[in-house]
């Protein structure tokens, strides 16, 4: 799930120096680091598939949904104002432009997300019930449905997995995972984030890991965003990120310190520790690129704490990381970005086209 933050700030200077910034260069997925060289992604969306879709989301957004399973919506969100079936359909028609021209993979994952995805189970009209600013939108609509837990009956996909570029992703998973909220000891300076994704939802390592693929592409709808308008890069999607890569470096350190029986199971995991160190690298570059490029926005308030603070504190755990590197043998592998197809199988890792 992701918290909604509202932006509210704007200011021409910060703006102006954004888009000094962001002049001369190419669209924002150029930047973002990819899974591997031997898959590359391939983001097209046939003619036939984009009739279906377009007609099926009207069809959806005509229809009186109350929430579905799935996504619910909290905080300041259901203070916002219901829309009608036209407007709607105008706020879909301007979202699914945007993300068809300045971010295909969050436009691919829309449109296949809405067509695999039975009628009863549609998650895609929950995010067209209010009225919601145009980049918070198009991020929370990307974002939870990246999460493929949404897609209920995926009965094409093992449940468990991760949507990483235009490729569904699994491994074999542990069982009997510790939960989220015994992170809280570790945290010195607390914020939202973590009463809402620790606290209440007691997000276990996996679910984590699912927020950091959901939230690096998060950080892409606010980079396309920002790129499509020469306005400022938001700067909450970046911060969730980094937060979420913080919380996956605790549980790592409670694992190891509280349950030392599946400290040593996960030493075993070949699949979710390469695919952790891909996913990890492809994350700190995206936060890299945000930086570069200037996310600006509400440090200081206590939404996910300060983006540096969260990587630092990251890094104080990378013992862990690499004492799972060499216990797997992921950490002597050459050139982790372009390994092949039969390597990948050997780790214990299925992938499929999404
Ligand atoms: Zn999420």
């Amino acid at each position: 799930m992701l918290a909604i933050v509202a932006m509210t700030v704007s200011v021409f200077i910060i703006e102006k120096k954004q888009s000094d910034r962001m002049s001369g260069r190419n669209k924002p997925e150029t930047y973002s680091e990819i899974f591997n060289t031997n898959l590359p992604s391939d983001y097209t969306v046939t003619v036939a598939d984009e009739e279906e879709f377009n007609q099926k989301i009207i069809v959806l957004l005509q229809k009186d949904y109350s929430e579905i399973g799935g996504y619910t919506e909290s905080g300041d969100a259901k203070l916002l104002p219901l829309l009608n079936k036209d407007e709607k359909i105008a706020k879909a028609t301007t979202d699914m432009k945007f993300l068809k021209d300045y971010y295909p993979e969050g436009y691919y994952l829309v449109v296949n997300s809405v067509l695999k995805t039975p009628e009863k189970e549609q998650q895609f009209p929950n995010f067209y019930r209010r009225s919601m600013g145009e980049e918070n939108r198009a991020n929370i609509l990307v974002h939870e449905l990246s999460h493929i837990s949404i897609i209920v009956n995926a009965s094409k996909y093992d449940i468990f997995g991760y949507l990483i570029e235009d490729k569904f992703v699994n491994f074999n998973k542990l069982t009997n995972t510790p939960k989220g909220d015994e992170l809280l000891k570790y945290i010195s300076e607390s914020t939202s984030l973590d009463d809402k994704y620790l606290k209440e939802n007691k997000q276990d390592i996996y679910t984590t890991f699912d927020e950091i693929v959901a939230y690096t592409k998060s950080v892409r709808v606010t980079r396309a965003f920002a790129y499509k308008n020469k306005a400022t890069i938001d700067e909450d999607s970046t911060q969730g990120l980094s937060r979420q890569l913080y919380f996956l470096s605790l549980h790592l350190k409670n694992i190891k310190e509280n349950h030392p029986d599946r400290w040593g199971n996960l030493k075993k995991e070949k699949g979710f520790v390469y695919i952790m160190t891909r996913q990890i690298s492809i994350a700190k570059t995206e936060i890299q690129v945000a930086k570069d490029e200037g996310v600006w926005g509400s440090t200081g308030t206590d939404f996910a704490g300060s983006i540096d603070k969260n990587l630092s504190w990251f890094n104080e755990n990378q013992a862990l990381f690499d004492e799972l590197f060499t216990a797997t043998g992921i950490g002597s592998m050459n050139n982790l970005q372009n390994i092949t197809q039969q390597e990948l199988i050997k780790l214990g890792i299925k992938i499929k086209k999404f």
